[in-house]
């Protein structure tokens, strides 16, 4: 059974066959991404025997649930069982009036950061647009989240380095931002990239896209190698390059991530680095203390340290300290390893 999650209006069409008329696929696209109908046999804009044949031929192909972890601050963490068996985690952070849910884009990841999690299982394989678009799909149905007045944010920052899996995430992004489609606002999805340079680029060129985060996690060349092997092949002077060439939109900022791990990166000198580096961009900085884990050789820094970090910075530049969500289930950033408890 082929699945309907992920396919465009064009594919749609293409499945449909050129004997049926146009307005066909579009009911079909509304179904699934707007009514989100869960099987093909409910699209009653379909006539009976349409749905019939639909359902002979497509399932509408969420991932499956396989686990969920209840965490004591409302975070829920999704292990979906996707068609081929394999697994991989969508975090859901509830937060007063907003929703924001964390996809994956891969299984597993192919960059050795050394303080993730993640990293340690290695890529098993790309996530496709509709394995992107279904994890959103399954969590706002599982949670009858609202989407309206902004409420849903949507962060690519599971499992995965979305920039190695760039056409999908594309296509998976102008589902969700379409009008007749998800319906989201492009200030409501954000992608993070560990800085995979050329991709960057190829990213700013696409009419349709999320806002951009770039893992920064370091002040100096040699550090973030250290950190970040990935950085060999792409320099923090060609990331930073590529960052001053971002063409952003009006309303957008760019946004760097900055692990604080003790003694590591976590100096008031590292602080005033880092304002040196991104003096002359539009952007925010939003800093991560780590969030420990057994196999990961850091330390978390005292709350004083990222208090001091944190307020050199903010002369310069909005600066936000991220609220770890979920520690308690594995859910928080750079613990999602498709594991229990
Ligand atoms: N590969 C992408 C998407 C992952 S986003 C990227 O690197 O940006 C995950 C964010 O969590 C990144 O900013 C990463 O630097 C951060 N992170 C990874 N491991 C962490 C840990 N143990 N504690 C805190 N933050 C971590």
């Amino acid at each position: 059974m082929q699945p309907l999650v992920g396919m465009d209006l064009a594919s749609l069409r293409e499945a449909l066959g050129p004997d049926q008329p146009a307005f066909r696929a579009k009911q079909i696209y509304e179904a699934i991404y707007r009514q989100q109908a869960s099987d093909p046999i409910q699209i009653s804009t379909l006539p009976l025997e349409m749905r019939r044949d639909l359902a002979g031929r497509h399932s509408i192909g969420l991932p499956e649930i396989a686990k969920v972890y209840q965490s004591a601050d409302g975070t829920r963490r999704y292990l979906l069982r996707l068609e081929d068996g394999r697994t991989v985690e969508t975090v859901l952070m509830p937060e007063g009036e907003r929703d924001t849910i964390c996809i994956s884009t891969q299984v597993g990841c192919p960059v050795d950061c050394k303080f993730c999690m993640t990293a340690l299982l290695g890529l098993d394989r790309s996530l496709t647009a509709g394995e992107i678009v279904g994890q959103v799909l399954l969590v706002a149905r599982d949670n009858q989240l609202r989407r309206d007045g902004g409420r849903l944010n949507i962060v690519m920052m599971g499992q995965g380095e979305p920039l190695l899996n760039l056409p999908n995430v594309v296509k998976a992004t102008r589902i969700l931002l379409d009008p007749a489609g998800f319906a989201l606002s492009p200030r409501r999805i954000t992608v993070s990239t560990a800085g995979i340079v050329p991709k960057i680029a190829e990213l700013g060129a696409e009419p349709v896209r999320p806002k951009l985060a770039v893992s920064l996690n370091a002040s100096t060349e040699e550090t973030r190698r250290d950190l970040m092997p990935i950085t060999r092949k792409y320099p923090l002077k060609d990331l930073m390059a590529a960052c001053k060439a971002y063409p952003l939109r009006p309303w957008e900022k760019l946004t760097f991530e900055y692990v604080l791990l003790a003694g590591v990166n976590d100096s008031d000198a590292d602080a005033r680095r880092v304002v040196k580096l991104l003096a002359n961009l539009n952007c925010k900085v939003n800093l991560i203390a780590l969030n420990p884990g057994p196999e990961i050789p850091f330390k978390t820094p005292s709350p004083e340290r990222v208090d001091s970090f944190q307020r050199i910075v903010r002369r310069s530049l909005p600066c936000f300290v991220r609220k770890p969500r979920g520690l308690d289930i594995y859910a928080a950033c750079g613990q999602l390893k498709s594991s229990a408890p």
